[in-house]
Formats: C-alpha cells, structure tokens, sequence
C-alpha cells in the first residue's frame, strides 16, 4: 500500500494539505476549507492504508470509490508529461550494427545499405488509452502505445513495456533540456501520427478482447442452443396434438385444432422474441479512451538506411535505444506494422505491410495503400481495412 499512500500523500499536498506521515501506514491530513468541501472531511484527518490502522483512522484503498474521489480531485492533471530519460551508465551502441539492422528490416522487394550512424535525440510518445467492452459482462484493460515521432517508428509492446518498467524504477526524473528538446525536433506529423495509432490501437483492443469475445460468443451460442432446444420441444408437442386431430370431425376438434394452430403461431413468435433479447443482451459496445501520455525524450543510436527498389531511393532511419538496448522496428507507412516483413512501393517507396501492397481480391491488380488508398486504381473496388472494430 506504500505507493498508495504516497500518491495520495502527493496529492494533498498539492491542494495544500499539511500532510505527516505516520506509523503503521497512514497519514495525519490537516485539511485546508476547499479540499474539506470537496472531500467532505473535518479539518483534521487520519488516514489509514494498511492492513493495520493507525488509532482514529479511516481505512483508504482501492475499493469503494476512493479511487474515483482522489480521481476527481485530480482533474485533468497529470494526463500529460514530459521527461527526458537519463541513462544511469554510457551504454556502447553496438559494434555490429549491420546484423542488427538486419534482424529489424525484412524488406521483401527493395535492398537496402547502412548509408550513417550517430548518437541523437529522439521524442517517443508513449500513450495510454483505456477501453471498456460491454455486452451481457464487461471487461476493462489498458493498452500502452509508443512511436518514436522523429522516425516514425512504432514502438513493439516489448520495448514499450521496457521503457515503462524502467522510468517506472528509481530512475531520476528530469525535465527535458532545451538543447534536448530542440534536437529531438518537433512532432513531425501529428495527423500521420493520429492515423497510425488508430491503426495500431484498433488491432491491439482487438487482441486484447479476443478470449473476452470467444468467452461471450460460447455463451450465446449455449443460450441460442437452450432457447432452441425448449420451443422446438413445446412446437413439436403442439403439432403432434395437431396431427392427432386432423382425423377427427366435429365442432369440437375444429375449436382444438384452432386453439392447437395458435399455440403453434405464439410458441414461435416466443422465439423470436428471444432470440432479439439475445441479441440485445450479448450486443457489444467498446469505447476507447486516451488516458495519459507521456512524451520521452530519448538518447538514441540513429542509423540512416537508405532504400533502394528500382530506379528510386529513399532513405529512413532506424534508432537504437540504448536504455533498453533493442533496436526499433522500421517505419511502416501503411498498416499496424507489427509483422516484421514491409514491402516498399515503386512511385513513393513507401514501407508497407504486407496487405498495403496486396492484389484486389475482384481483378487481381496490385497496388500501394499509402499512395492510392483502400480502393482499388482499377475497378474501384474497396478492400476491407486491415483493422477497425465494428
Ligand atoms: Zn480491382
Ligand atoms: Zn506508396
């Protein structure tokens, strides 16, 4: 509960609170008039977080609605940060950095040469978005994205959660120096950058929901089966009794068999009315949220590669991050890139996934998302997009 009480400890104390620390676990809040209000508190509080309460004190934790109390207080602030990481040794950047290039770039029609390699500054966004998936159950998780914005580069989930860990640690926090700041440059493309995300964070929610989505799907499917299984056994029932009368005259049987060809008629509108509050119950609905970012200003190993296919050329570059000694995937101008492989077009060189360069699934005819986007040059046909949640 150390952390807990610390961050609530912080907090008040930013809304001028006097705050003192005291044994086991809690924390002695001399409140200050507009914190009392919103709070609802006396001037003098003891708070407890432990296991263990101090004398007086009011258990603090992460159930009840303390976290959305403590939440609303803290507005819209710290959502937004920037950092610059400060690395605690030199780290050497590698002495083979062609092998390393080579594990990260697999481009399936272009070659490509080690054009230069320096040390720089780069400007990472790492990004948190929550979502929240609603059907007949609800599941919540939290999705990190990072980009390096001077190379475009989306960062892997591995190195991403590196990053974290590590700023995470005892690792000093330092505002970003000027002369940093102005060497990573600015955002290049903040609306290239949006696109991508979205890309890249519709594949991700849709991964993370998938067992989530496997879990709902059987349980429809078991109460499609049951609600099939009991009308089938009721319709079956009444139509027997209607077979039965079929042969039997008078007015009597014809009121039966009325009455049988209703309960036919109401059992399978029952049904159908069912299966629509089924599908009402199990109708998902996601909703994606960015909750926090945080804008890293990095030392890096830059290496520019230059890009041949054909008669074009282009050149990229590829950084090294030496804090968490992983080399960064190349660019991908088109797709969520978390395959390794790119293909590179032949009027922009765009680097691509796989599918940005794909054939149209009707006349055959291949072409470059990034250049002409997702409807096909020839017969106008849209391919479906790579990822988007419906
Ligand atoms: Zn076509
Ligand atoms: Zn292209």
């Amino acid at each position: 509960m150390g952390a807990f009480r610390d961050f609530v400890a912080d907090l008040l104390d930013r809304e001028g609170a006097i705050v003192e620390p005291v044994e086991p676990d809690g924390l002695d809040v001399l409140v200050p008039e507009p914190l009392r209000a919103a709070m609802g508190w006396p001037e003098l509080v003891h708070l407890g977080f432990g296991a263990q309460l101090p004398p007086d004190a009011m258990p603090v934790g992460l159930e009840g609605d303390w976290l959305d109390r403590f939440g609303a207080l803290l507005g819209d602030r710290g959502r937004l940060a920037e950092r610059q990481l400060v690395l605690p040794t030199p780290v050497t950047p590698p002495s083979d950095p062609e092998r390393r290039l080579e594990a990260a770039l697999d481009l399936r029609n272009a070659i490509w040469r080690l054009r230069d390699a320096r040390p720089a500054w780069t400007r990472c966004m790492l990004l948190a978005f929550r979502y929240t998936a609603t059907s007949d159950e609800q599941r919540e998780g939290l999705i990190w994205l990072g980009f390096n914005t001077a190379t475009g580069a989306a960062l892997e989930d591995d190195m991403v959660g590196r990053l974290r860990h590590l700023l995470a640690g005892d690792m000093e926090w330092r505002a970003p120096d000027p002369a940093v700041r102005s060497e990573a440059g600015s955002v290049a493309d903040a609306s290239m950058l949006t696109e991508r995300t979205q890309a890249r964070l519709d594949h991700l929610v849709r991964r993370d929901l998938d067992p989530f989505l496997r879990a709902m799907r059987r349980r429809l499917d078991r109460d499609c089966g049951r609600i099939h299984v009991y009308h089938a056994d009721l319709r079956r029932g009444a139509l027997t009794k209607l077979a039965a009368l079929q042969s039997v005259t008078g007015d009597k049987a014809e009121a039966d068999r009325v009455r049988e060809r209703m309960r036919v008629a109401a059992i399978e509108r029952e049904y159908a009315g069912k299966l629509d509050d089924l599908r009402h119950n199990y109708a998902l609905r996601v909703t994606v949220d960015w909750v926090q970012g945080l804008v890293l200003f990095a030392p890096v190993h830059r290496y520019e590669v230059l890009i041949r296919r054909r008669k074009g050329e282009r050149i990229v570059a590829i950084d090294w991050h030496p804090a968490v000694r992983m080399m960064e995937p190349p660019l991908c101008d088109w797709g969520p890139g978390l395959e390794r492989a790119r293909l590179v077009c032949d009027d922009h060189l765009h680097l691509t996934d796989l599918a940005g360069q794909a054939p149209c699934l009707s006349c055959g005819k291949a072409w470059c998302r990034a250049c002409q986007g997702p409807a096909c040059l020839r017969c106008k046909r849209t391919a479906a997009s790579p990822t988007k949640i419906r």
